[in-house]
């Protein structure tokens, strides 16, 4: 290869039609090479295969035509405005089209020739089409053109597909179509040297990618595409789980293998007042197996709430204590924490372990104390929050460390975690109450091996949901008293205004004032983020004992509270809420013997998609997948910290095939050769260097 007449190496600035003011505009689109150039694909096609006859057109409809220019000019219309327009005539009649605003067009449409059009029809001294699209399919008089070909027995010519490109200020997308167009075939020359070996493509029935990439750029027909686009999806899919699969590998350093009587795991399981659930059972196994390995386990344990995630937690903490090893559960707030304190009272208290508690509130002397409890390893176990990492928190022998509700901490967190922990690597299980689809999650935690409990305890009713409209609000309270009256407790919840935590707290704080004179016989209070800490405390543990009967609150509820006595939520302009986040919040009630519902309040009678997903899907993975239905990957909560953003090609609903595939091949690839030296992953390590060179060396240094 030679790189000075590579013209995929070339800056962008070298290929034809370009220049170096042009180079300017197609590097903010992220365009700075001629192989940038082949991969900016088009992200929608103009369809103008099917091709009407003129007599056929009617006004507001949209339409392709073909036809010879017999009259042009340009006119002006408004001040300013300028029209090209150009009369074409098919074999059954003419009609007239109008270019708003682009007058130069007068210079490269010429009378005679055969142009293809499309547009939408309008009414102006007549029939008048305003043009999407446009191709000189011949000049002046003479047959051919490249749309080629006439169609059988219909008489007129077969139309054509045009792609259509993300564009910027200064370079529209049709400039961008004909510097495509004008290159293409020297790019795709020197494409011709697929990454992939064919043999995967054909199992999978892909186009190689030299013919994947003309497809897109200039598809012959619709039916190519989807094919094409999923060979792009493939390579890219497969390549990010090759490099989620190196990183597993180097992940596994020096670990601990915890092996020792199962004195407390046993004794745990025993003193349960219940039998772990199959799916339990399931996710402890492979923790259990995890930890009894060499390398540090890097596991995500996903759940819907109330699924039973803590247990298992709690098993795999206890696993490290009986082997000699400290443990320590990490919450996102402080109130969870606490919570999980309250658990291991409860739960572990009985089994001699000594446990400690390191949160913000806990201060002076106590805090000193817990940490030379912790330093000294003495203390067992650590309940804490962020604050566990944010200082040097010494342990003395760190072996397992289990992370709740992931989406609150960082990749870069958990890293740091491995700092705080002197010479072998911890084991680490991330807690997510989440559910987000398998295919994102292979894709945002594809270094993190997956444990998924898709089961509830038995005896869990699922939640009865309706959406209501605001003239039903009403009815709603009444109902929300009628539960009060017979004992049970509720919460109504307030949306997370984001621009102002103030006016939150103030419309939750309007609401409370309301509800206090509503409900006159019951004790309700209020919770939400403006308040102390202390205060904040008081209200829930005063709810969580059965003092307050209704709880005005915002999403501070949001993840882990357990109250099995409440069983009613009203969900405050529920539109607000993400479907994950709206599932999080009904997983507050249902937690009991008794029937629980959730009442959303839309905006209008008429309940959006969204809502009506929520209130029909109980189970939070297939929620998560309609989630993935509806809004696309491109806005699934929190994108930038779900991984979708590092897809360009791929599609989590459409490529789910080719994902699992993928990755069953990463792994086998990694696990023979992890450094792809063969002869035959070379090719495969050199296109993920060029993929991935700063990722890989970033991962290096993790
Ligand atoms: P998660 O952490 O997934 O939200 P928890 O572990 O807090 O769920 O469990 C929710 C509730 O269900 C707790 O009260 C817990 O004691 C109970 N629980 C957990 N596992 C079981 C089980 N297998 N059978 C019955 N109840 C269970
Ligand atoms: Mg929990």
């Amino acid at each position: 290869m030679t790189p000075a007449r590579s013209l995929l190496q070339a800056p962008i600035q070298f290929l034809k039609g370009v220049g170096p003011r042009r180079a300017e505009r197609f590097a903010q689109l992220g365009v700075r090479t001629g192989r940038d150039l082949l991969f900016h694909l088009p992200y929608r096609y103009e369809d103008a295969t099917t091709v009407n006859a003129i007599a056929d057109i009617a006004v507001g409809s949209d339409v392709t035509v073909i036809g010879r220019v017999m009259a042009k000019g340009v006119l002006p219309v408004r001040s300013g405005l300028r029209v090209f327009r150009a009369v074409i005539r098919d074999e059954t009649g003419r009609i007239e089209c109008a270019w708003f605003g682009r007058p130069w067009l007068d210079r490269s449409i010429h009378s005679g020739d055969l142009l293809l059009v499309n547009g939408t029809v309008s009414f102006f001294h007549g029939l008048q089409l305003r043009p999407r699209e446009y191709t000189v399919l011949a000049r002046g008089g003479k047959g051919g053109g490249h749309a080629g070909g006439e169609r059988a027995g219909s008489g007129f010519p077969a139309g054509t597909i045009f792609p259509v490109y993300h564009a910027t200020q200064g370079l529209a997308h049709r400039e961008v179509r004909v510097v495509v167009q004008r290159n293409l075939k020297r790019l795709l020359d020197e494409a011709g040297n697929d990454p992939l070996p064919s043999s995967w493509l054909e199992s999978l029935t892909l186009p190689p990618l030299p013919e994947a990439l003309g497809t897109l750029h200039q598809p012959r027909s619709l039916a190519d595409i989807a094919p094409a686009q999923r060979r792009l999806a493939y390579e890219e899919l497969f390549f990010l789980q090759l490099l989620h699969a190196r990183a597993r590998l180097r992940a596994r350093s020096a670990g601990i293998s915890f092996r020792a009587a199962p004195r407390l795991t046993n004794g745990f399981l025993e003193s349960l007042p219940f039998r772990l659930t199959g799916a339990q059972r399931r996710a402890w196994e492979e923790i259990e197996a995890d930890m009894g390995r060499r390398t540090p386990m890097n596991r995500l344990l996903q759940g819907d709430v109330g699924c039973g995630k803590t247990v298992v937690a709690l098993l795999a903490l206890l696993k490290a204590v009986e082997a000699g090893y400290q443990a320590a559960i990490m919450a996102p707030t402080e109130l969870l924490a606490d919570q999980h304190l309250r658990t291991f009272e409860k739960l572990i208290g009985p089994l001699g372990v000594d446990f400690v508690l390191l949160a913000g509130a806990v201060t002076g002397k106590a805090r000193q104390r817990a940490m030379e409890s912790i330093a000294s390893g003495s203390a067992k176990l650590a309940v804490g929050t962020h604050a566990l990492i944010q200082e040097s928190v010494d342990f003395a022998s760190l072996g397992c460390v289990v992370i709740d509700e992931q989406h609150r901490f960082g990749v870069e967190q958990r890293l740091r975690l491995r700092e705080n922990t002197g010479a072998s690597t911890p084991d680490v299980l991330v807690m997510s109450a989440t559910p987000i689809p398998r295919s994102l999650a292979l894709v945002a935690y594809g270094d993190l091996d997956l444990s998924v409990i898709d089961e509830l305890p038995p005896g869990r009713r699922r939640v009865t949901t309706a959406v209501r409209g605001p003239i039903s609000r009403d009815a709603a309270f009444d109902f929300l008293g009628e539960k009060l009256a017979e004992g049970q407790q509720a919460y109504v919840v307030y949306p997370l205004i984001e621009e102002s935590e103030a006016l939150e707290a103030r419309a939750a704080t309007a609401m409370f004032e309301d509800l206090e004179a509503r409900y006159k016989d019951f004790s309700v209070r209020l919770l939400h983020g403006r308040m102390s800490s202390a205060e904040k405390d008081d209200a829930m543990r005063s709810f969580q004992a059965g003092d307050t009967q209704l709880l005005v609150c915002t999403t501070v509820i949001e993840v882990g509270i357990d109250v099995p006595n409440a069983t009613v939520m009203l969900i405050e302009d529920a539109e607000r809420f993400g479907l994950a986040q709206l599932h999080q919040l009904r997983g507050r009630v249902g937690r009991g013997a008794e029937r629980s519902y959730c009442i959303a309040f839309g905006a209008s009678a008429k309940p959006s998609e969204r809502l009506r997903a929520f209130a029909e899907i109980s189970n939070g993975f297939e929620l998560a997948e309609a989630d993935l239905r509806i809004r696309g990957q491109g806005d699934l909560f929190g994108k930038e910290q779900h991984g979708a953003a590092l897809l360009r090609f791929a599609d989590l609903c459409r490529d789910r095939d080719l994902l699992e595939d993928g990755r069953k091949r990463a792994r086998a690839i990694v696990a023979a050769d992890p450094e792809l030296s063969r002869p035959e992953h070379r090719k495969l390590r050199g296109e993920l260097e060029l993929r991935y060179a700063r990722r890989e060396a970033l991962s290096k240094i993790g």
